[in-house]
């Protein structure tokens, strides 16, 4: 069977976690940690870079830092994962789910103003498939209204907007090292602030509440209890995986985009033909890899192909089920139909897509889905 995703080790994992352990420093914020953030900083132009446990986590400190309370509404896409709405939720938010655009999963950004209220405090995007939202308009919305932007950039890493890298637009964004994504340390993640005012703040909260990491510079002579917060930082057993991954980005990222477009050359005839949809990135936005998928004409189709491509021993997969309709959900959202939401929920299928894939398997993957539809 070729699964869908198989997590990559480079071969230094291991090395560096032996490194972290030996060094006797095994609780976070050690020197691993500081060379992945400063990576992120150095690299991505972000100003403060924190590695957190997961992007779940960063983006629970998103909601902290923007003081998101009882009646606050946040505007999110109703395309996404579950974090992105609840760590807002978690706070007393209400969500406001935007549908995507006709074009791609991305929040529609021509729809948004439409759904800011007197009681907006945040927009949160998120870049599917490592493709950029339209940040220029988003920003600017928010400017006008005077409300921040969260970026979920958990699949974003290494991709741009304008030249801009994706995570160092909006005033917070979040990264995720799932081993599901590109850069991988299990579980982990990462949160970007690019707005000086959340700088101090934000390593209290990280630190449970307290302003130790001052302490630990030498700025404070003592340390307490001065704000909420939680235990966001993760070991440096976490750091020093995340290192040996952050190091080989460049070769990581070659290997994905030659998967990624020897399929986009092999199924074109396909989308030719107006049998299946294929992902097509915006001008302003490059392409990470993240993620190929198809798009198939309805529901019924991409179950039978999935079905297909099992019986050929392909595991390829679906994505989000819209957020607006979720057991959890229905009941509080507004009513507003996201059609575009709905329509990538039913339509959309992942097709396997990690670093060991031989393009051969590519190609293979390529021929059985042409198949299907020759047939
Ligand atoms: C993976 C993912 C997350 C969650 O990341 P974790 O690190 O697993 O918490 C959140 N948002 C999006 C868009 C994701 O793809």
């Amino acid at each position: 069977m070729i699964p869908f995703n198989k997590p990559f080790l480079t071969g230094k994992e291991t090395a560096y976690i032996e490194q972290a352990v030996s060094s006797g420093m095994i609780s976070g914020n050690g020197m691993f940690t500081k060379q992945c953030q400063h990576f992120f900083e150095t690299k991505y132009h972000i100003k403060k870079a924190l590695l957190t446990t997961s992007c779940t986590d960063a983006l629970e400190m998103c909601a902290i830092l923007l003081n998101i309370k009882e009646g606050d509404e946040v505007i999110i896409p109703s395309y996404t994962f579950v974090s992105t709405a609840n760590a807002f939720v978690l706070r007393g938010a209400k969500i406001v789910f935007a549908d995507s655009k006709s074009e791609h999963p991305n929040i529609d950004e021509t729809k948004i103003e439409a759904l800011i209220t007197p009681k907006t405090k945040a927009i949160v995007v998120v870049h599917y498939a490592g493709f950029a939202c339209e940040m220029d308009t988003i920003m600017a919305i928010a400017k006008k209204h005077s409300l921040f932007v969260v970026e979920d950039a958990a699949q974003a890493i290494e991709s741009y907007y304008k030249g801009k890298a994706l995570g160092s637009i909006g005033h917070l964004a979040t990264f995720s090292f799932h081993e599901t994504k590109n850069i991988i340390s299990g579980e982990g993640g990462l949160l970007a602030i690019n707005d000086e005012q959340f700088i101090e703040r934000s390593e209290i909260i990280w630190e449970k509440g307290t302003n130790r990491s001052a302490f630990f510079r030498g700025e404070i002579n003592k340390y307490g209890w001065v704000d909420i917060g939680s235990s966001f930082l993760p070991s440096e057993i976490i750091a020093a995986f995340l290192w040996a991954q952050l190091e080989t980005i460049d070769d990581i990222q070659a290997k994905r985009k030659l998967i990624w477009n020897q399929y986009a050359s092999q199924l074109q005839p396909l989308e030719d033909k107006g049998f299946i949809k294929l992902p097509k990135h915006p001008e302003y936005s490059t392409n990470n890899a993240h993620m190929f998928y198809v798009l198939c004409r309805n529901y019924d189709e991409r179950t039978q192909l999935i079905s297909f491509l099992i019986a050929k021993e392909i595991k390829a997969v679906f994505h989000y089920l819209s957020l607006h309709k979720s057991v959890f959900y229905h009941s509080k959202h507004d009513g507003r139909m996201l059609p575009m939401t709905d329509s990538y929920a039913d339509r959309l299928l992942r097709l396997p897509l990690f670093y060991e894939l031989d393009l051969k398997d590519v190609s293979y993957i390529a021929n059985q889905i042409k198949a299907f539809y020759e047939h």
